[in-house]
């Protein structure tokens, strides 16, 4: 495969290609290995240009919505011209984030901006219908912290060692003093919160613990946030969890979690599709249970595949690439043509493979 290449200069749009992350190319102009561009040279981009577009992946979670906010209401502040696309639109969930109605769905018909901004997107297609609604982009920026992303893009940030991409751009807001207001810090916590899992996932780190004190002293209530994220679910999504639990399997000596929902019990609960988000945890909760799976029949005749891992040995984005999916060592997923109880076979086999059953 062949690589694109970052270190291209601002506006220079050639064919985009992908890049194999295990075999980082070699930059055509200085013949080293490819690299993230500095935070100077978005700032730059983000200065020098007036509209923009700021995307974040299909069946957005915390950090896609509030990382996409947070950047918009900063250059929204530097007087730019901002659009915020999200395939799904705002979710209910979260709808209590500042200015969470500048996000919408893209519009049918594209629009001309000068930059698109992708937002903790692993691949270009994640972005979904977003991407169809820009004609033309003289710049493509990538943001991210998924360790699969190959590096689409002309200004590429990818650090798989930031917990999420939230904290990637408090750095850049930083770094570049950037626009940071109270309602920018919201979204950033409700990011990083998220995607750490309240803080306690392994990649997790000081700076993370550092950069929240941070927002706390910019305005962020701690309190009220984690009541709008924790302790507001719609009874649904409890009468969901009760189900899924009817169907809890155990592989691998215990060591395999997994439950799944058919898209006759999704339609019988009127369960919407950001109900599933965190329901997996009570799986991976589960002592001994090294990878939690969840299995969600679509109606396009695929299966959502969700996984995570309690341990680096699980690599369950490697697990997910086997399947055409990607995300992280210990978060991963990926959609699989086949019937639910197909899928459920070939992945769990997929995963006892990897997992030591047996020791
Ligand atoms: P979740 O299980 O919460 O949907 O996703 C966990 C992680 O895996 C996220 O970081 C997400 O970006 C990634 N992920 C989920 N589904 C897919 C998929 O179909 N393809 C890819 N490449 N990544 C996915
Ligand atoms: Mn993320």
């Amino acid at each position: 495969m062949q690589g694109f290449c970052n270190h291209r200069p601002i506006g220079r749009q050639e064919k985009r290609t992908i890049v194999d992350i295990a075999n980082p190319p070699l930059c055509g102009g200085c013949k080293t290995f490819m690299t993230n561009c500095t935070f100077a040279g978005i700032n730059s981009a983000l200065r020098e240009h007036e509209r923009f577009a700021v995307l974040g992946h299909v069946r957005p979670d915390g950090d896609a919505l509030g990382s996409q906010l947070a950047l918009a209401l900063s250059l929204k502040q530097l007087g730019k011209d901002v659009r915020v696309w999200n395939e799904d639109g705002m979710l209910e969930k979260y709808s209590f984030l500042s200015r969470a109605e500048l996000l919408t769905e893209p519009p049918s018909a594209p629009e001309d901006v000068d930059v698109a901004i992708a937002l903790d997107t692993a691949i270009q297609n994640r972005l979904g219908t977003a991407l169809e609604a820009i004609r033309s982009a003289k710049i493509w920026i990538n943001i991210d912290h998924h360790p699969s992303n190959p590096g689409y893009g002309d200004l590429v940030y990818v650090d798989p060692t930031a917990p999420a991409t939230g904290q990637i751009l408090f750095e850049l807001i930083k770094n570049q003093k950037l626009p940071l207001d109270g309602n920018i810090a919201e979204n950033l916590y409700v990011a990083i919160c998220t995607d750490t899992g309240s803080f306690q996932y392994p990649n997790t780190t000081a700076r993370t613990f550092e950069i929240a004190a941070e927002l706390v002293r910019v305005g962020v209530d701690v309190g009220s946030v984690s009541q709008q994220v924790y302790e507001n679910f719609p009874r649904r999504r409890v009468e969901l969890l009760r189900e899924l639990l009817r169907t809890m399997r155990f592989e691998g000596q215990g060591r395999v979690a997994s439950f799944s929902l058919s898209l006759k019990t999704a339609a019988e609960l009127g369960v919407i599709p950001e109900d599933n988000e965190g329901l997996i945890d009570h799986l991976r909760a589960i002592r001994g249970v090294i990878v939690a799976v969840f299995f969600e029949e679509l109606a396009d005749g695929k299966v959502r595949v969700s996984m995570r891992s309690k341990s680096e040995k699980a690599d369950v984005c490697a697990i997910c690439q086997k399947f055409g999916g990607g995300g992280h060592t210990l978060a991963a997923g990926a959609r699989i043509r086949g019937t639910l109880a197909e899928v459920e076979e070939r992945v769990l086999k997929a995963i006892c493979d990897v997992v030591d059953c047996n020791s």
